[in-house]
């Protein structure tokens, strides 16, 4: 054996797992195996003015590398059964909760002290919420900020570099079932280990389809989230971001009664491009440090479709939708509410003279001829019913930047030790179509770490 353990990826999955398995064990032989760069390494070149749009980089920063795709997020760290994954069905809710409020206790103490944790509890904009037919969910969310769940990183790393061996820009190319373990191949070498965690993540979701493929291990299809990004002045939110910081708000829409929901809320952010395997779609984060902040608040409107007979694939939906937007507008379109309501296109000249100045350089156009009519109806609706709660937010200024996909891999046959039909072979974070969060993710990473130990 190389190693005891081989982790594959190192997103907020795969570095809790080390984490938990090097503190607890340092005589284990652990490796982690990465397809992006080192953390001080990964830079996104769009800088706004030479490159403006996504360049299609071999590694995109954003979502790979050390952090994962959680690296330059906004480092909403939410504490919940309620959304961010289905965990709790694996290990029950108590357990749940229990780890992801372990993996804050570590956030705290490699550089997040003095973060503020948000909390639905008694809060009076529920009663608000629930008069105006939205229904606001349950949570405790740190906000860690971007700029401080870098420094997180960079503190677990140089605990972890001493205690486990990295191999950076290394894509695991398969993994086979040994006598003794596993065979983890990739193009500059072969390693074999006792136990492996996958933790590949969204980005790795092609290539998780065809591990399990290989290995024969059963996947079912998930949903995908489709929608927009909204982009509005911050005061307009104020009163819910002052005091939840992001609030998860679902809306049933009248009219196909589809839930629509509130997703990533960025009070004071940036809205920012996000590279899914060649497809660009939209984002959002902010900083902790009050500098750093815009005027503007961001947050995803997103409505769920899962396809199950005969037509299985709720990814490839998602992604010709995606690539229908990428056609049009060279990568993200933006557009005004206000033209979206007398159905014309936005122009660069309405654009820079809209009240609301995009902290995103999209391209203008109109959503419409991207979005099918009944996500596109049920994201008005939404508009419209945010609007009695924050006035202001249907006003012709309000930027809707498109689209916004969220990919669910699909999900993994794991038993309740998140372990696959072969001994010793997890499948953990989104990857694993069990977490869609850092919390829930991370959580997942102590999980099976503890399992491994015991
Ligand atoms: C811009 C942005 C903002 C976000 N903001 C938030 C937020 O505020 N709060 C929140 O809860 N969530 C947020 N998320 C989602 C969150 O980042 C993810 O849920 C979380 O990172 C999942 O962790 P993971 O370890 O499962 O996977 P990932 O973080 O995706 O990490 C997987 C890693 O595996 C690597 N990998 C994949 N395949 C291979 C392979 N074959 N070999 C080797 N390595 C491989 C990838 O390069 C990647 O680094 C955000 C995501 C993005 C993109």
């Amino acid at each position: 054996m190389d190693y005891d353990v081989i982790i594959i990826g190192a997103g907020p999955g795969g570095i809790f797992a080390a984490y938990e398995l090097t503190k607890n064990d340092p005589s284990l032989k652990v490796a982690v195996f990465e397809a992006g760069h080192a953390l001080e390494d990964r830079k996104c070149p769009i800088d706004g003015v030479k490159v403006k749009n996504c360049i299609h980089c071999k590694s995109c920063s954003i979502m790979s590398g050390f952090g994962g795709a959680g690296a330059f997020s906004d480092g909403k760290y939410n504490i919940t059964n309620d959304f961010g994954g289905t965990l709790h069905e694996h290990i029950g809710k108590d357990e749940a909760v229990k780890l992801m409020e372990y993996v804050d206790t570590i956030n705290l103490a490699n550089g997040g002290e003095g973060t503020k944790l948000y909390s639905t509890t008694n809060t009076e904009l529920k009663k608000m919420c629930l008069q105006n037919k939205l229904q606001l969910l349950d949570a405790s969310v740190r906000h860690l900020g971007t700029d401080i769940n870098y420094i997180v990183l960079k503190n677990l790393y140089e605990k972890l570099k001493e205690k486990a061996s990295f191999f950076f820009m290394t894509p695991v190319e398969s993994i086979e079932k040994t006598e003794g373990g596993f065979l983890i191949k990739t193009q500059t070498g072969k390693y074999e280990c006792e136990k492996c965690i996958v933790s590949a993540g969204r980005i790795g979701s092609k290539w998780m389809e065809e591990t399990c493929k290989s290995l024969d291990i059963p996947t079912k299809s998930n949903r995908v989230d489709i929608g927009v990004r909204v982009e509005l002045p911050a005061v307009l939110f104020a009163h819910l971001t002052d005091e939840l910081y992001e609030s998860k708000i679902v809306y049933r829409t009248e009219k196909f009664e589809d839930r629509v929901r509130t997703f990533c809320m960025n009070p004071y952010g940036s809205v920012v491009t996000e590279n899914t395997n060649g497809i660009v779609t939209v984002n959002g984060h902010s900083f902790d440090d009050p500098e750093k902040r815009t005027k503007n608040t961001n947050f995803a409107l997103l409505v769920a479709k899962h396809f199950s007979e005969p037509f299985k694939d709720s990814n490839g939906y998602g992604e010709s939708i995606a690539r229908l937007s990428n056609m049009l507008g060279g990568g993200v379109i933006v557009q005004r509410f206000g033209d979206i309501i007398r159905g014309r296109r936005s122009t660069a000249k309405r654009i820079s003279e809209n009240f609301v100045t995009p902290t995103l350089q999209a391209e203008p156009g109109d959503l419409s001829l991207v979005l099918p009519k009944r996500i596109m109806d049920g994201i008005l609706e939404m508009i419209y019913a945010l609007d009695k709660i924050a006035p202001g937010t249907a006003n012709d200024d309000t930027l809707l930047y498109g689209v916004e996909v969220k990919f669910y891999n699909m999900e993994v046959e794991v038993n309740e030790d998140l372990e696959t039909a072969y001994m010793g072979l997890y499948i953990i974070g989104d990857g694993s179509g069990v977490t869609h969060s850092l919390s829930h993710a991370s959580a997942s990473g102590v999980y099976v770490a503890r399992k491994i130990l015991a």
